[in-house]
């Protein structure tokens, strides 16, 4: 019999390939938030021209917003282009590189279009720039390579700013160090705190594939405990669970349903000529025949050695004999001919009258069959509990 096993987590797939899932998922998350959250930066451009407009020099402070707007635009479309594909850090990253890189190139270049003029726009500069750092930076948090990256930008570009202002005087170098390395600190503190976000959607994705196997092992294992193995048709236990399901409907609704009995003729001389081997075949064969005939309602169930049960909900007597005529018919003319034997059936049926239990209705049936090796075997007969025992066919 086959053993259905619950492999561990390790087996469902390696670690490194959940924690390599879960950066992917990581990404995605942050080009969906990103693609969001972009179309914020133009507020940014409103705010900074409240508040520097009357203090800068105007025509390098518009030329970096149309260039920062260009770039925002070609941004914008790209990160919504990303999402519609698919996120893919092996597809995407070369290009997110650059929209982020360019990104921080940008606000870098805001010092030297803000700075340097007076001590209260330095401030507010200043103070504006940690409050832009500040609202992106969970936006980063799956995905902190982004902020690096962002952080890059600023670097390369926040110096040469620096180096461009006229009069690059004490009076605001301070506070370009400042920001510069407020921006290193948070780039560095952002990896541990995403780290643990990371590895929380790595634990889920390993929990969502375990209960996946789970599940899997649950409905194999509750597949093997209802089928019978060689046959592949429910086994015993499923055939008394349905039967008394039907039982407690029919008692309930006051409804009907019949049971077929059936039993092979003579299988044990199959055996004895044939062997085992064919004596097992013969057994799938027959299985088959029967369930062949059988609506998507009824149920086969291999009652034991060679016996089977077929339960029809619904079906009235007269219904059940043709069922049960059908299938008799059907095993005889049969294409599995043994020599000098073709394999016939004896088949016993009863139909459920509320106040019946399963087990009298298999008993009903079970002396059907009796009756029917007494009187020849190949046939069906019906219960006398129901009718006159009557022999239905031959
Ligand atoms: P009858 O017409 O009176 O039913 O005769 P019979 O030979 O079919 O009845 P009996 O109950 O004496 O024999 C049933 C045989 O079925 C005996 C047993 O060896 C065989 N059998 C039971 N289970 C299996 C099985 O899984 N495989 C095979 N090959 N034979 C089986
Ligand atoms: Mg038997
Ligand atoms: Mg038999």
């Amino acid at each position: 019999m086959n053993v259905v096993t619950l492999s561990s987590g390790a087996g469902v797939a390696s670690k490194k390939h959940f924690m390599q899932e879960a950066k992917e998922q990581g990404f995605e998350q942050f080009i969906k938030t990103i693609s969001t959250t972009f179309y914020a930066i133009p507020v940014s451009w409103l705010l900074l021209v409240g508040l520097a407009h009357q203090s800068v020099s105007l025509t390098p402070f518009f030329l970096w917003i149309v260039i920062f707007y260009i770039y925002w635009v070609y941004a914008v479309i790209a990160f919504n282009r990303i999402k519609s594909e698919g996120p893919k850090l092996s597809k995407h990253f070369k290009e997110v590189c650059i929209i982020l890189v360019l990104e921080g190139i940008l606000w870098g270049a805001m010092f030297y279009v803000v700075m340097g003029y007076d001590i209260k726009t330095d401030t507010w500069a200043a103070i504006f720039f940690v409050g832009i750092i500040s609202v992106i930076l969970p936006t980063y948090i799956t995905y902190p390579t982004g902020f690096q990256l962002v952080l890059l930008g600023t670097i390369l570009s926040a110096p040469v700013s620096f180096l461009m202002l006229s009069n690059n005087s004490i009076m605001f170098t301070d506070k370009i160090i400042a920001i510069l390395m407020y921006l290193v600190a948070i780039g560095f503190l952002i990896r541990p705190i995403s780290a643990k976000v990371i590895e929380g959607i790595r634990l889920e994705l390993v929990n969502t594939a375990l209960n996946e196997e789970l599940q899997k092992s649950l409905t194999a294992l509750s597949h093997q405990a209802n089928t019978d193995a060689l046959t592949g048709k429910l086994n015993r236990r499923a055939l008394n669970k349905a039967l008394d399901d039907l039982v407690v409907k029919g008692e309930r609704r006051r409804s009907t349903f019949s049971l077929l009995m059936i039993d092979i003729d003579f299988f044990k001389s199959i055996n004895d000529t044939h062997g085992h081997d064919v004596g097992d075949k013969a057994l799938q064969h027959v299985a088959d025949r029967i369930v062949a005939q059988l609506r998507e309602d009824d149920l086969c169930a291999r009652y034991g050695g060679e016996e089977f049960v077929v339960l029809l909900p619904s079906a009235s007597l007269d219904e059940a004999r043709v069922v049960a005529e059908r299938i008799r018919f059907a095993v005889e003319h049969s294409p599995l001919k043994l020599p000098h034997q073709p394999i016939t059936l004896s088949i016993g049926v009863a139909t459920y009258q509320p106040g019946m239990s399963a087990d009298m209705l298999l008993k009903v049936a079970d002396n059907e069959v009796y009756a029917a090796k007494q009187n020849g075997r190949n046939q069906v007969r019906f219960s006398s509990a129901n009718r006159a025992g009557l022999i239905a066919s031959k």
